[in-house]
């Protein structure tokens, strides 16, 4: 009723470290394993309450990219990336999934959970040592 609408995602969730925005769901995570110029970066099959900016071509380690830059709606701040098409063929299977910086974003249950249940990470992806956007 006249409030910015923001979906609240359940269980174990990332949210932005700037607003507490919801981003994404653990469910939804792919991989830990990706790297950003800022650090560590999370692939997700889909994330919430983000806009999209204008998509151009990148080129990673991993080779070049249309990828679009994804923001926080609340806070608008950076927050990591969408791909939006591979030119590698063995990299196609980033099309439509989305980074987040682990810099930019909180896990809610860190702390709470202290290392019992680090996510299950990788769903029979290769494993993406070094996706450095450059
Ligand atoms: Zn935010």
């Amino acid at each position: 009723m006249g409030r910015i609408f923001t979906e609240h995602l359940q269980g174990r969730v990332f949210t932005c470290r700037l607003c507490g925005n919801h981003l994404a769901s653990n469910l939804e995570l792919i991989s830990k394993s990706f790297h950003s110029r800022q650090g560590k970066a999370y692939l997700f099959n889909a994330v919430v309450n983000v806009l999209e900016g204008p998509k151009e071509e990148r080129l990673m380690t991993t080779g070049l990219h249309e990828v679009a830059d994804i923001h926080c709606k609340s806070c608008l701040q950076l927050c990591g990336w969408r791909y939006v098409m591979a030119h590698e063929e063995n990299q196609k299977y980033k099309e439509g999934k989305f980074i987040l910086e682990r810099a930019k974003m909180m896990d809610l249950y860190e702390g709470n959970l202290a290392s019992s249940s680090e996510a299950t990470t990788v769903l029979g992806f290769p494993n993406e040592a070094d996706e450095v956007c450059t």
